[in-house]
């Protein structure tokens, strides 16, 4: 019971450890500011769902998905990118399934 109590005390963060990209995107907004934070988890006018995981992020990041997000331009990616890094995540080694009909980004 005293564990809940803890977690539920700060609400805002529910991090607990080593960030890891099964957590919630939640666990962002401790490297990350909620100007950034708010528009990635809504995913505005963006072809895909909002990310709910950190791993949901991480592949956006690597998949170059981000600027579709309305609200999110290149300071900002460059924020959120920084923001996992900073996390502890390695976004250079995080590979996305690989997709058959895309070719390099550049
Ligand atoms: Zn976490």
């Amino acid at each position: 019971m005293a564990e809940r109590l803890l977690t539920a005390r700060t609400g805002r963060v529910p991090h607990h450890g080593p960030v890891t990209q099964e957590c919630p995107v939640e666990c962002l907004l401790s490297v990350l500011s909620l100007n950034s934070f708010n528009p990635l988890t809504r995913a505005d006018d963006a072809p895909f769902a909002e990310p709910r995981t950190v791993g949901d992020v991480m592949d956006l990041c690597t998949r170059r998905q981000l600027r579709k997000i309305r609200g999110i331009g290149p300071r900002r990616v460059s924020e959120i990118e920084a923001a996992l890094v900073l996390a502890g995540l390695n976004l250079a080694g995080h590979q996305q399934r690989p997709a058959s009909q895309e070719g390099p980004a550049r």
